[in-house]
């Protein structure tokens, strides 16, 4: 599995025996990537056995506490484990200033770097990109500043069909341009189109991570056509008034955000601890958008 998303914590504000806080590991062509770090994500990830030094960043959402109440405990485990690697934390600006003084306070020093990535609160656009993988981070409707992101894959290069090349008297030099989609001449001047010597590149996926938001019209253009998008649905129909006041989704809204955005699968989470299962989100989510299933906790989505 190349690119897949692992639900850690798929609750709301308060804990149940079910339900942790939010969190997902999300890997990525071998990146690792936490989304999210509430209450307990370190044991979720020992649990899920995900190895915690690899993470090579942090995305918080914004802060309500059951999406980074669990960030200080993780990363002062990292440092217990004996990590050295720097770790890069998106997330808003104040985020900062609550680890340092918490770490500070407990006369904490950690042997690695915390890189912080502030995202301001009307920031949207790219916050990660290298080779393989771009993450944009978007605007969601909440109480307070809140953020969801994207991430997709690049185009992948073509692959090399390997026996057709040892025969075509090109050298290894040149196989970067054919997978890159280019035609390259030979010794003799002969040109030889890239489309003989490879094959089409694998497909690229891509993913969202919607909460915690009211509907918004404004997710759309940024998740368009995603192939999962994860979106809360911390209430069902009859709470609706409630979802308004809170600023969160009814399952409902959050069919429809998927519906409009035209994405592959919809996995919703974030339910109130006032349920005791998915089963009237699920009938409400399909309704809307057939493909619509619940962000269970270990649950793996490949992509
Ligand atoms: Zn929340
Ligand atoms: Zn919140």
């Amino acid at each position: 599995m190349s690119f897949y998303v692992q639900f850690l914590g798929t609750g709301s504000a308060l804990p149940t025996a079910r339900q942790h806080p939010t969190s997902q590991y999300i890997f990525c062509q071998n990146r690792h990537f936490l989304m999210d770090c509430g209450e307990a994500t370190q044991i979720q990830l020992r649990i899920r056995k995900v190895k915690i030094q690899k993470l090579d960043a942090i995305f918080i959402s914004h802060l309500h506490g059951d999406h980074y109440f669990g960030l200080v405990g993780l990363l002062s485990s990292m440092h217990l484990l004996g990590r050295k690697k720097p770790i890069a934390i998106y997330g808003p600006e104040l985020l900062q200033k609550i680890v340092r003084l918490q770490l500070e306070i407990a006369g904490a020093r950690l042997a690695y770097d915390l890189i912080f990535q502030h995202i301001a609160d009307d920031f949207e656009g790219v916050v990660y990109e290298d080779n393989v993988i771009k993450v944009s981070t978007f605007k969601l409707k909440h109480k307070i500043p809140t953020h969801g992101f994207v991430f997709r894959e690049k185009e992948k290069e073509r692959s090399l069909l390997v026996e057709k090349f040892k025969t075509s008297g090109l050298s290894i030099q040149q196989i970067p341009d054919l997978k890159r989609g280019k035609d390259v001449v030979d010794e003799k001047g002969e040109r030889h189109s890239f489309k003989k010597y490879t094959r089409k590149p694998k497909p690229r996926f891509s993913y969202a991570f919607c909460s915690d938001t009211a509907y918004s019209k404004n997710t759309i253009k940024w998740i368009k056509g995603v192939d999962v998008l994860y979106h809360e649905a911390t209430f069902t129909k009859k709470d609706k008034e409630r979802s308004v006041q809170t600023k969160h989704s009814t399952a409902t809204e959050a069919a429809t955000v998927a519906k409009e955005a035209e994405v592959g699968r919809l996995y919703f989470g974030h339910l109130s601890a006032r349920y005791d299962n998915a089963n009237q989100h699920l009938l409400e989510a399909r309704a809307i958008f057939p493909e619509s299933f619940e962000a269970v906790e270990g649950d793996v989505v490949k992509l």
